[in-house]
């Protein structure tokens, strides 16, 4: 096992960081770096650029328009452009449902939706979730009726992402209800523009618009949207979850977040000093290092065991569960930092530009909200509860 990078991706790391400092836009790497509302937009900037170097699908294949990179490329890319501020590359069409379209989608469908979703023209949602199937996700109840060369649609989706601003959705729905659950599912690529389609908002408890629900009321679907054979959806939604792992531990975003957290308690002054001077408040600081550092040492191992074995194990959910427990960690560090100055919920004054009064110092506005919303971290993707009961029966074998 070998957990030093080599020559040749060191070489690979600088390429990353020029291409970064030519490429990504100041005012997104502003609103990133300060946690500010970033909006479509932004995202799509930031996609076109990738696409442009030839970067847009990091983790496609060559034959696809990917660049094929090795999965330790892939880390350094996803740390690097992490560190630098740049956003997150929205997964869902990218990183989910493009390699299930790669994987088992006809000729047709992957030169229908390929091209689009590399050049951040089309902008996917995940319909999998609905009220009472979450973790339990076989239990989906959205059916998909044949009636000759189409699918009628009928049912709810829930706490989807961006749907407000997608163009087509991937859905698992029900096609046989009389099998066991896991065996009556398709995996269904919809057109958000369909009519009897309605997206209904859900304001999260940071005071965003960011999920949704999402209802289907005899939505006709062309069949030639089905992925692979009918009935066998639950095969390619695991592909989908199991497909993009390199970056689960989000050891780039933590880093960059420790820095802002540096930053703030250097800031902020307490009997005198800065709090970062503070052994107490350093200590915590220290132990979130130590803990980010461990965790960048076992991703590499993962990525080391990847490397030989080229499949992603059930290792990913001792990433997930750590990583999400930094970034929550971290989090709350900054809100204890700035004190009463982390209670107001301002959103307003988290849009960049915003020229009003800020209740304390600038860089505690964004704070509540980013405290708030970081819980999400470890419901979704699967809940950590549910990453450890994976690692009971994968890992420990119990
Ligand atoms: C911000 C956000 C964005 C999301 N975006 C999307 C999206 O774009 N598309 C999409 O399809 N879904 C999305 N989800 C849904 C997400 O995948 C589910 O919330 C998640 O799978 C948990 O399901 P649930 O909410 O139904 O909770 P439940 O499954 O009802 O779980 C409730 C609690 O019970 C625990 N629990 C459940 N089963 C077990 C078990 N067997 N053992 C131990 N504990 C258990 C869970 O850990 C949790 O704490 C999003 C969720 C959030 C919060």
């Amino acid at each position: 096992m070998n957990l030093n990078f080599s020559e040749q991706d060191q070489i690979f790391r600088q390429e990353v960081r020029a291409f970064i400092a030519r490429a990504l836009p100041a005012d997104i790497q502003h609103k990133v770096v300060n946690g500010l509302i970033l909006d479509r937009d932004d995202y799509v900037r930031w996609q076109q650029a990738l696409h442009a170097q030839g970067w847009g699908g990091s983790s496609w294949a060559t034959e696809f328009g990917g660049t094929g990179w090795s999965a330790v490329q892939k880390y350094i890319f996803e740390e690097e452009v992490a560190a630098a501020g740049a956003p997150r590359i929205i997964p869902f069409g990218v990183k989910m449902v493009a390699p299930v379209i790669m994987a088992f989608g006809s000729p047709a469908q992957q030169q229908r939706f390929l091209p689009n979703i590399l050049s951040g023209e089309e902008w996917w949602c995940q319909g999998y979730s609905e009220p009472g199937s979450g973790s339990d996700l076989a239990s989906v109840k959205t059916t998909a009726q044949r009636d000759g060369d189409y699918y009628i649609v009928n049912g709810q989706k829930t706490w989807t992402t961006q749907a407000q601003y997608a163009d087509w959705i991937f859905c698992l729905v029900r096609t046989d209800q009389e099998v066991k659950p896991q065996r009556g599912i398709s995996f269904l690529l919809i057109d958000m523009k369909m009519p009897g389609i309605s997206v209904r908002p859900i304001i999260t408890m940071d005071g965003a618009h960011e999920v949704n629900e999402v209802w289907f009321d005899q939505v006709r679907v062309p069949t030639e949207n089905l992925v692979g054979e009918e009935n066998a959806g639950w095969t390619y939604a695991k592909f989908l979850l199991g497909h993009e792992r390199t970056n689960i531990a989000g050891i780039g975003i933590a880093k960059r977040e420790l820095a802002r957290l540096k930053r703030i308690a250097s800031q902020e002054i307490k009997n005198g000093k800065p709090l970062i001077q503070d052994p107490q408040f350093s200590l915590r600081i220290a132990q979130i290092q130590v803990d980010l550092t461990a965790l960048e040492i076992t991703n590499l191992r993962v990525l080391s065991a990847e490397e030989q074995r080229k499949t992603p194990g059930p290792e990913a959910s001792i990433l997930k569960i750590k990583g999400t427990e930094i970034q929550q960690a971290i989090t709350e560090l900054m809100t204890q930092a700035v004190g009463l100055y982390a209670l107001p919920l301002r959103r307003d004054a988290m849009a960049a530009g915003y020229q009003g009064e800020h209740a304390g110092p600038e860089y505690a506005t964004s704070l509540a909200a980013n405290y708030l919303n970081m819980r999400k971290l470890s419901i979704y993707g699967g809940s950590n509860e549910i990453q450890k009961n994976i690692i009971a029966q994968m890992i420990l074998g119990l």
